[in-house]
């Protein structure tokens, strides 16, 4: 069994380290909670927010970023009777560096077969990759791949979708997808 697994909103709480950060220079912004998904809706200096994150402070936001609680124990654990393909979209050539530095500052790393970082907007998607079950938090992206693949790891600003299999948990992703091990 071969199992994408997504970066962003799955095993790094980028929206979070954003948040942090942005709070570092901008003290006295408001900054509006999900469900949007864009980020320039949420952030009071609007579209200069993608500048902030993936090319101005992409060290600290990407590369310093935590991991969700667990992030870590899951991978390990799903590693023992799944091949793992890391499938992450980054937008800059900075943002792919940090974060495949913070794959090995989270010790996630080690427990993968492959890494895929494709360009945000690139011809590569990440439906391209071959994959039996794709797990990601992102409507549009899981929404490429066919129902049965479909594992959406549950967020806010995904609660609106249904499509595929919903996991609220970690253990609940390693349960459902050990059940399907002979399938
Ligand atoms: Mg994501």
């Amino acid at each position: 069994m071969i199992v994408g697994v997504d970066v962003d909103g799955v095993l790094r709480d980028f929206y979070g380290s954003l948040e942090r950060t942005y709070l570092k220079y901008y003290h006295d912004h408001i900054i509006k909670d999900p469900p949007s998904f864009q980020l320039h809706e949420l952030y009071p200096i609007g579209y200069k927010i993608y500048d902030f994150a993936f090319e101005e402070h992409a060290g600290e936001v990407l590369g310093f970023a935590d991991a969700y609680r667990n992030a870590e124990g899951f991978m390990r654990m799903l590693h023992k009777f799944a091949d793992i393909v890391i499938i992450t979209s980054q937008p800059t050539k900075r943002a792919k560096v940090f974060t495949f530095a913070w794959l090995q500052r989270a010790d996630i790393l080690q427990h993968v077969d492959s890494v895929v970082i494709v360009q945000t907007n690139g011809l590569l998607k990440k439906h391209h990759i071959g994959v039996n079950y794709i797990i990601d938090d992102y409507p549009p992206n899981l929404m490429d791949f066919p129902q049965s693949k479909v594992i959406v790891f549950d967020q806010v600003w995904n609660k609106g979708l249904e499509w595929g299999k919903r996991c609220y948990s970690y253990d609940e992703i390693l349960k459902y997808l050990q059940g399907r091990m002979t399938k």
